[in-house]
């Protein structure tokens, strides 16, 4: 990337691309350090053509072609989404692999190797300490809450090292073709989540009684007790279930409450990344910083996800070389294939991804979506590649096959088992998870000025200059390890502002 300077009004980032990026709103009439006079106004995060672009000829931006000019384009001129049609996406066939292996010394250096965490029997460590109230089907959703507000209240002020209790409501669990073979995304994402880290092994499984999502498809026989799982069919009444959902809950807080925080290494740590309303500085500012978080933490041992398989889609290729293996590489090429055949089968490509919040901030279609989204991965090798809601079974960087929506990638990646997400935004979500916490990365500085309780981190001094990406990257990798460490709480969590468990179900419902 060219250097930056506080008053640099465009972003050059290739220096093949034939558009840059409007660093701030560029009037009528400026001209740009190329010489190039700028010819209708041009909001900030939108596109300027730096040369004249015939039409038939390819838009550049990150090297890459956009989409091509289905119009003349005057140099100067503003480039809209409507001004480009998007290329076919990259064939999956005979992808090369192990091309571009970035070996652990060349990764930043974490600059802390620690952090305070809740350690588990298995698996990656707790960054809360939480009891989680687990529904099998909507229909106990009502009672659970009820039930958990009651806890909050009467039970919690004993137990003061439990943080909260988490009730997970969502959709599934009857009026579905449960022997579908899809059925196994949603089902394997409730499995999951009653193994959620941050549970330390106590929860509780609150049925209806008569809905198809029986406890025998989530636990294992030994696991089935009066002492995890209450059933409301089975008691007579209201203040009968509460009560005994109120002795199950004391029980378990009992346990919760000698879990204490311990020093623990990077390697106990799993988070999740992700993206949502980005602009077209997200994969300039955001999210590189947060690549380079994440290249930090992998170095250091830890475990990262990144997700959201429309939106690395056209850049299958750069993963596919980042793979370690042609087995890896061949559960990625299965997962992009898979998304492609779900999305036809709804009449749709990726480039239905694309919002018009995107398009507001500069997002031309889901090429240049896609090369802001990938930068979030930084350069690490890919160990592996998991199906949406799987647990992983490697340490390093992995690729967890989700859908880009903030609200359905969030829930897949708990269920992979995340202890804390990092949500890089360009315009702006108060979206949150109650199971962990959400740090939330904004893109440009005017969003953290407006925005300034509830955007926890800002890399838009990275446009300014003032700060370099390794700089916010750093930053970022601090503020993630004091947040799993309990130290800080995002703002999400400060306000409750708390997501449902939106679990991905692409099978039938009856
Ligand atoms: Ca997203």
């Amino acid at each position: 990337m060219q250097a930056m300077t506080k008053t640099q009004l465009v972003i050059q980032i290739h220096e093949t691309d034939n558009v840059a990026v409007a660093a701030q709103f560029l009037p009528q009439g400026v001209v740009l350090p190329c010489g190039v006079t700028v010819l209708e106004p041009i909001p900030q995060a939108h596109k300027v053509a730096l040369t004249k672009i015939p039409a038939g000829s390819p838009v550049i931006r990150y090297g890459v072609n956009l989409g091509l000019a289905n119009r003349d384009i005057p140099a100067g001129s503003w480039i809209t989404e409507t001004m480009l049609d998007v290329p076919e996406s990259p064939g999956l066939d005979a992808l090369s692999y192990g091309t571009n292996l970035v070996a652990a010394p060349q990764l930043p250096e974490p600059p802390v190797s620690t952090w305070m965490g809740y350690p588990n029997a298995e698996g990656p460590a707790g960054t809360r300490n939480l009891l989680g109230i687990i529904t099998t089907v909507q229909c106990a959703a009502g009672v659970a809450e009820v039930v958990a507000e009651r806890i909050r209240r009467e039970l919690l002020p004993q137990y003061p090292n439990v943080e909260d209790v988490v009730v997970v409501r969502h959709a599934y669990g009857c009026g579905v073709a449960i022997n579908a073979p899809l059925a196994e995304i949603p089902i394997r994402a409730v499995r999951n989540i009653i193994r959620h880290p941050n549970f330390g092994g106590q929860w509780i499984l609150v049925g209806l009684g008569c809905e198809k999502l029986t406890y025998d498809r989530l636990l294992a026989p030994d696991e089935i007790t009066p002492e995890n799982c209450l059933t409301l069919q089975d008691w007579p009444g209201h203040e009968a279930m509460e009560q005994a959902l109120m002795d199950l809950a004391r029980r378990k807080l009992e346990i919760l409450n000698r879990r204490q925080r311990q020093p623990l290494p990077l390697s106990a740590l799993r988070i999740g990344l992700q993206c949502g309303g980005s602009d077209a500085f997200s994969g300039v500012t955001a999210n590189p910083a947060a690549g380079y978080a994440a290249d930090m933490l992998v170095r250091g041992g830890a475990t990262v996800l990144f997700s959201e398989t429309t939106e690395v889609r056209d850049g299958a290729p750069l993963l596919a070389a980042r793979c370690i293996s042609a087995e890896v590489r061949d559960k990625l090429v299965e997962q992009l294939r898979w998304y492609d055949a779900y999305l036809q089968a709804g009449g749709v490509d990726r480039d239905a991804n694309p919002t018009p919040g995107n398009k507001k901030g500069g997002l031309a279609n889901i090429v240049e979506k896609a090369m802001g989204s990938i930068a979030k991965s930084g350069s690490s090798p890919i160990v592996e590649v998991l199906e949406p809601a799987q647990q992983p079974s490697r340490r390093g960087l992995i690729f967890a096959a989700t859908p880009a929506s903030d609200i359905v990638c969030g829930p897949s990646q708990l269920a992979s088992g995340i202890g804390l997400q990092v949500f890089m935004t360009g315009r702006g979500s108060p979206y949150g998870l109650d199971i962990c916490p959400v740090i939330k990365v904004c893109s440009r500085n005017e969003l953290k000025q407006r925005w300034f309780d509830m955007i926890d981190l800002s890399a838009g001094d990275i446009i300014t200059g003032e700060k370099t990406i390794p700089q916010v990257g750093e930053e970022l990798f601090r503020l993630i390890l004091d947040t799993a460490s309990g130290k800080k709480k995002p703002f999400s969590d400060q306000y409750h502002y708390h997501n449902d468990f939106c679990l991905f179900n692409p099978a039938p419902i009856t």
